[in-house]
């Protein structure tokens, strides 16, 4: 398989550091509230792309934290715990509100038919892993002490802004005035916080009590859990500037080596073409789809249509299509299914190559998803491409012998396209062509009208 690496900006060939397993981390959420559907666009994409490697014969072993702990309302450290600001207007315990949303978020991920990683670690239990690491480091020389914690100093680490590219001397020159006067650079971050006595979780360290920032949990769990380097780390493209150079920093100033050999981002998810924004109403959820009667795989299946590094935009017009569409496949899977038609097998190897060529393009599912719908739609009903589609289905994983049921007014894609080809037919005065169309589509059980206000396409 060949992945873009955010790292060097280019395509390359995935070759595991063990030649073995592929050990693969991505960042988690947030539990302070509800994740919506563009945080879930990135929790599939790990999906998409863990499934995709254990298709192609990879073995995976993949781990994701749940930050339940240091990660402040912005993520450059500036601002109170996200956590405690719920818990405080909420008269509940951080530790109350972070059971409530993980058990919120396993149950999102179940319906989206998101494998639960192998391993699901909570930062608030890995403090000691934390500690370790920012002992070293401040020992190091690559850390210092204010009055409020632990800053990186990222003068220490020449290769800081290689991920995002950052041009640290603009950032610098044109940096608001710092709110931390006593950190030496803007961008150096916190390794660890001191802790006023009010605050609420605080662990003891050699600084006194306190609590780790935000970005060494990240490294800390990966460590612990992969290995001091390991394959790939995924995550949004939000977290590349920041989040992920001080992984990287850390990280890699602590082993003295590069900890993460491909990094890998998934590009967000927009509503209505705009940012999704709680105070616009537009950070959906996946239960705001359910209470529209859409399936959560129908917004999996709509992902499964975009690049991972390209944004999406959702819209409801976009969800209904895509439920619509999902509906469609399934009953041409089930159609495969009842039919002993054979089909040459070299048709099936083909559609398997296609597939697998697809993935191993970066994970080019939209392509994927191409070779998908014709072998649905081969006039051919066969087990055979049952089979396959079931095949392809363990990375899909949209449950596609599920019976569901089209509305009346679901034309099927492949009629809407017959229908679209007689129009352009019509135009082009080809009534031979035009008429044939209406035949086959009349075949296909539906009928269509020439009305003043365009063709009209009805079932029977
Ligand atoms: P958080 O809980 O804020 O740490 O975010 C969890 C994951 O969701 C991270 O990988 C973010 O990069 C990702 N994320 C946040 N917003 C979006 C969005 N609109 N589209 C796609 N991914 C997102
Ligand atoms: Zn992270």
């Amino acid at each position: 398989m060949k992945v873009y690496n955010t790292l060097t900006k280019k395509k390359e060939q995935l070759v595991p550091i063990d030649d073995k397993t592929v050990r693969m981390y991505s960042c988690g959420p947030t539990v302070y509230s509800y994740a919506h559907i563009g945080n879930m666009k990135a929790f599939l994409f790990m999906d998409f792309l863990k499934r995709s490697l254990n298709y192609l014969g990879y073995k995976v072993k993949n781990v994701m934290n749940i930050t339940d702990v240091g990660h402040l309302v912005s993520d450059a450290d500036e601002g109170e715990d996200k956590m405690i600001k719920t818990a405080k207007s909420t008269n509940k315990t951080p530790w109350e509100i972070a059971a409530m949303y993980t058990d919120a978020f396993l149950a999102d991920i179940k319906k989206l038919n998101i494998q639960r990683p192998n391993v699901l670690c909570k930062a608030s239990e890995h403090i000691e892993e934390m500690l370790e690491m920012v002992y070293k480091l401040y020992d190091e020389g690559y850390a210092y002490e204010t009055s409020d914690g632990i800053y990186f100093d990222i003068a220490k680490f020449p290769q800081y802004g290689r991920l995002s590219n950052l041009d640290l001397e603009g950032q610098l020159a044109g940096a608001r005035v710092a709110v931390n006067e006593e950190k030496r650079h803007p961008a150096d971050f916190a390794l660890w916080k001191k802790a006023p006595k009010e605050h609420i979780m605080q662990w003891d360290s050699r600084w006194g009590m306190g609590y780790p920032g935000w970005h060494i949990e990240c490294s800390a769990m990966s460590r612990k859990y992969l290995g001091d380097q390991f394959d790939i780390h995924t995550g949004g493209v939000d977290h590349i500037p920041i989040h992920h150079e001080n992984e990287i920093a850390q990280s890699d100033a602590f082993l003295k080596k590069q900890a993460v050999k491909y990094w890998m981002h998934c590009e967000f998810l927009q509503v209505d073409g705009g940012k999704m924004s709680k105070s616009m109403g537009t950070a959906y959820l996946l239960s705001d789809l359910e209470e529209k009667g859409y399936e959560p795989l129908a917004f999996r299946y709509m992902c499964l249509n975009a690049h991972y590094g390209k944004k999406l935009n959702f819209t409801w017009d976009g969800i209904e299509a895509a439920q619509k569409s999902l509906n469609r496949l399934s009953n041409l899977v089930l159609e495969h299914k009842e039919s002993d038609t054979h089909i040459d097998s070299n048709v099936i190897e083909e559609y398997k190559q296609q597939f697998r060529e697809a993935l191993q393009d970066d994970l080019n599912l939209p392509l994927a998803m191409s070779t998908v719908w014709n072998a649905a739609r081969n006039n051919v009903k066969s087990k055979s491409i049952y089979n396959l589609l079931m095949d392809f289905d363990k990375v899909l994983a949209l449950d596609l012998d599920k019976k569901r049921t089209e509305a009346a007014d679901d034309i099927p894609e492949e009629v809407t396209l017959l229908a679209e080809q007689r129009l352009e037919a019509r135009k082009n005065k080809d009534w031979k062509k035009s008429d044939q169309l209406r035949d086959r589509i009349r075949q296909l059980g539906y009928s269509i009208n020439d009305t003043p206000a365009g063709q009209v396409i009805k079932k029977g």
